[in-house]
């Protein structure tokens, strides 16, 4: 998904992104976050490489020392992009920005929506403007600079501006609910706001395709342009009882930005369709092609998204309780803090709202207090975070869930990695029969779609363990080249033998 690291910063958003981006890879968007794409394309393919299969990954010396360079700058700015927007959540919270504009947000309506949308709107735009010098070196100054990229400035700060505009949206509507909630329920909201996130996530799976795709890019349906290989695919889909309409089958102008080559199946239910980039029509035969569908192919038919989506969702549990339990002490704290540094005279603004009638008293001492406290210059008065449930705490909340999703990532990157293995093993055993020689075509792509990506040679453990969403190249090529239970008289674990 086209998301910034602000939207993986918010728990429920880097669920989202972290499904949608294993699903398809999209780099050319604005600050992705995800380093790791299954694929990517470049101009200088030398024909001579690889006419026959090899069964590993292969560069010639000048291209794999390029392609460890790219790769190690990506790993750099991945871990320097989430260092980053903790310096910058944290420099928001501690200079008393996030109370400041909780302070004008209330003076400007009384009413907590639009005090919502105009904190959550400035906020996040602060954040991106604060974001924006790694976003230009990572989204565009370096694609650029390897000759990846084939998007002009001017289209990459549209993209990025509406990236910014979607970003604001979802995060109005996710920062409404979870604080309803924090309000509703001081004590239970991390299980309440869970059990929200998974009605958002799933309408934002189903509405993208819709809503989301197409204000990045053109598409058009491939029968247009390529009848014959619409056939195949068709016949393939068929072949692997996935139902996706002829005229559900798009391609999409991705040469418009980038030399990235892909394919992906996107929406649920009704929104389900198959899209092709045309750089993959352009640099892959039609059997390359067709086992890149079939490996899509194998995330719905093997039920992938669901699947992810319930194992994510469980790590999400645990993580936004242990986020519940580090956010409730920090803020105890902070109101602590300052409320010693403050004149004892001044109630919390808690107090204020207090209707119960309890003595007269105590509602003569809030009356004062209120009257005490309008008459306090503009930003002295509730210098302070009030608690989890004020606006002000949201810099805190993404802070505390941005360390927590950081953690989770290599576990959420090993569920995605297996279900990226099984959908290697699907596309090769739907390909059987419909494809000449599978083996062969799939070594051909993965092979064409990392040379042209410039994609790690040789990760390093660690980094595979931590940042990757799919096996190495070398890995699927290695399997893409030895899995053929057909020769060797075994049947097919996923694809029944039909034929
Ligand atoms: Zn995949």
């Amino acid at each position: 998904m086209k998301s910034g690291l602000l939207l993986s910063a918010l728990a429920l958003f880097a669920l989202s992104a972290h499904l949608t981006a294993s699903q398809h890879p999209q780099p050319a968007a604005p600050s992705q976050p995800v380093v790791v794409t299954q694929s990517k394309g470049a101009a200088d393919r030398q024909p001579a490489v690889a006419p026959r299969a090899e069964s590993h990954y292969v560069l010639t010396p000048e291209r794999r020392a390029k392609a460890v360079a790219y790769s190690r700058t990506q790993y750099l700015l991945y871990f320097a992009a989430i260092a980053l927007s903790l310096a910058i959540y944290a420099f928001l919270w501690r200079s008393g920005f996030a109370v400041g504009l909780r302070e004008w947000v209330r003076q400007v309506s009384a009413g907590r929506f639009v005090q919502c949308v105009l904190f959550v709107s400035l906020f996040l735009a602060v954040v991106r403007v604060l974001e924006f010098p790694l976003d230009y070196y990572w989204g565009f100054a370096l694609e650029h600079r390897y000759d990846l990229s084939t998007q002009g400035f001017g289209s990459w700060m549209a993209d990025w501006v509406k990236d910014l505009g979607l970003t604001a949206v979802v995060g109005i509507i996710v920062v409404w609910v979870f604080y309803w909630l924090v309000r509703r329920s001081p004590r239970r909201w991390w299980l309440y706001f869970w059990f929200a996130s998974i009605p958002i996530t799933l309408a934002f799976i189903i509405v993208e395709p819709y809503v989301v795709e197409p204000l990045f890019y053109r598409f058009t349906p491939l029968e247009k342009t390529q009848p014959a290989l619409t056939d195949r695919i068709e016949k393939m889909l068929e072949h692997a009882h996935l139902a996706i309409p002829r005229s559900r089958i798009y391609e999409m102008d991705a040469s418009a930005k980038t030399r990235i080559v892909n394919a992906y199946v996107s929406g649920w239910g009704a929104s389900k369709r198959l899209v092709v980039w045309d750089t993959t029509l352009n640099k892959l035969n039609s059997d390359e092609t067709l086992l890149v569908v079939g490996h899509e192919a194998g995330h719905y038919v093997l039920h992938h998204i669901p699947k992810e989506f319930a194992l994510d969702e469980m790590i999400f549990l645990v993580l936004f309780y242990v986020g519940f339990v580090f956010i409730n002490r920090i803020i105890a704290h902070e109101t602590a803090r300052t409320r010693h540094s403050e004149p004892p005279t001044v109630i919390p603004s808690e107090a204020r709202n207090l209707t119960v009638p309890v003595q007269g008293k105590l509602r003569e001492e809030s009356r004062i207090a209120s009257r005490s406290q309008t008459e306090i210059p503009r930003f002295a008065r509730n210098d302070r975070v009030e608690g989890v449930g004020d606006l002000a705490s949201l810099p805190i909340v993404l802070l505390v869930l941005t360390v927590l999703v950081f953690l989770a990532t290599p576990a959420l990157d090993g569920i995605s990695r297996h279900f990226e293995h099984q959908a290697d093993q699907f596309g090769l055993e739907v390909a059987y029969g419909v494809v000449a020689d599978p083996n062969t075509a799939d070594v051909r792509s993965f092979q064409i779609m990392a040379e042209e990506d410039l994609e790690d040679p040789d990760p390093s453990p660690f980094i595979r363990f931590w940042l990757y969403t799919h096996p190495p190249t070398d890995e699927r090529i290695r399997f893409a080249a030895s899995y053929k239970p057909w020769a060797e008289g075994k049947p097919l674990e996923f694809v029944p033998a039909i034929r």
